[in-house]
């Protein structure tokens, strides 16, 4: 039987993985005019950023939203380096105490920006103290306990927070109206995808050809994450198989070892597929059968592969569930 790759395992996982994070951050857009697309968000940000540079205050709160690996990281750190801040980085599931926020946020600076990856992700202790942090840049601490319980108002330095998220549906709205600033980060375009591969590719001192990474950005799922690894991992292939060269057929090559096939889908995604129209007769089929058919998680069917088979429009959710559209017959019969 074929062994399916975990989702750590798979090279289209668009979320980080191990031991990335230091290519990751090697590889990042240090100044908003290297951030390639997204001009819907570049352009009223850089106003925004240099509007609150003249008035000498930090940039109202910024939320950004979208699926994983699109850049909202990097636009974070983009911001603080163009505001000319510190930038403090924290993620929802690591503040377990409302006292972990009040220490972090008692400690910035003027200006500093606070960075709250998976906002969503939060407890309501936790989320309510950010409301006043937000909103009066003050933080509500209280002493004692029981009939003796007060409440004690405690100043913050003006900050900016920065929220990501991949689901902005599990955001309180009292939290989502505190931000001054709310943005959607798209999937990419190919040419911009393949402007990101061309760019990191000098940095990392790769010889690409231009055919080659056209060829790559077609495939790289419109994320730049997913576009980087690629990158690396055609890299290795080249200098193990080859001369070190990315040319078109390097890259073919390695995206056949690697089971990436022209869209982007690799071996799981084809699965999916396959059963809907096999196993299911093309569709509808509900959401936790396909899931036991496929043998994953419902979370993770729903949450790390349906999103890009619904973007390339390969299946469409119907009330009844899910159905394999022409395209996506077409695509797994040839
Ligand atoms: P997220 O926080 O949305 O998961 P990141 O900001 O960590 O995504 O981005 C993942 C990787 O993709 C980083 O290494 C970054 O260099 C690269 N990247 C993301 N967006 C862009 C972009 N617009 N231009 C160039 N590189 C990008």
């Amino acid at each position: 039987m074929e062994e399916f790759p975990t989702t750590e395992e798979r090279i289209v996982e668009p979320r980080l993985q191990q031991d990335e994070e230091q290519i990751d951050y090697t590889l990042r857009p240090q100044r908003l005019c290297d951030f390639v697309g997204q001009m819907h968000i570049k352009e009223p940000l850089s106003i925004s950023i240099e509007a609150a540079k003249q008035r000498k205050e930090p940039i109202e709160h910024v939320l950004m939203y979208g699926n994983p690996g699109l850049g909202k990281t990097t636009l974070a750190t983009i911001i603080s380096k163009e505001m000319g801040a510190n930038i403090r980085v924290t993620a929802g599931p690591a503040l377990h105490r409302v006292g972990d926020l009040a220490a972090i946020l008692s400690n910035l600076s003027h200006g500093d920006v606070l960075f709250i990856d998976e906002i969503h992700r939060m407890n309501t202790a936790i989320e309510e103290i950010l409301y006043t942090a937000m909103e009066d840049f003050a933080i509500d601490i209280i002493v004692g306990k029981g009939p003796a319980a007060r409440t004690l108002r405690m100043p913050v330095e003006k900050f900016t927070l920065i929220g990501a998220t991949t689901k902005l549906n599990l955001l309180s709205s009292p939290l989502r109206d505190r931000f001054g600033h709310v943005y959607h980060l798209n999937f990419y375009d190919t040419p911009d995808i393949q402007s990101i591969l061309e760019r990191n590719s000098a940095l990392l001192e790769i010889d690409l050809h231009q055919q080659a990474a056209s060829l790559i950005s077609e495939r790289a799922r419109r994320t730049p994450r997913v576009a980087n690894r690629l990158l690396r991992r055609i890299r290795d292939y080249a200098q193990v198989k080859g001369n070190g060269i990315i040319d078109v057929s390097a890259a073919t090559q390695a995206l056949t070892m690697l089971r990436v096939d022209q869209y982007g889908l690799d071996t799981v995604d084809r699965r999916i597929l396959q059963v809907i129209l096999g196993t299911f007769k093309g569709g509808p089929v509900g959401l936790s059968t396909l899931a036991a058919a496929i043998a994953e998680e419902v979370e993770t069917l729903e949450h790390i592969y349906e999103p890009f088979l619904l973007q390339l429009g390969m299946i469409e959710r119907t009330p009844r569930g899910r159905k394999i559209t022409d395209f996506g017959a077409h695509h797994i019969s040839v």
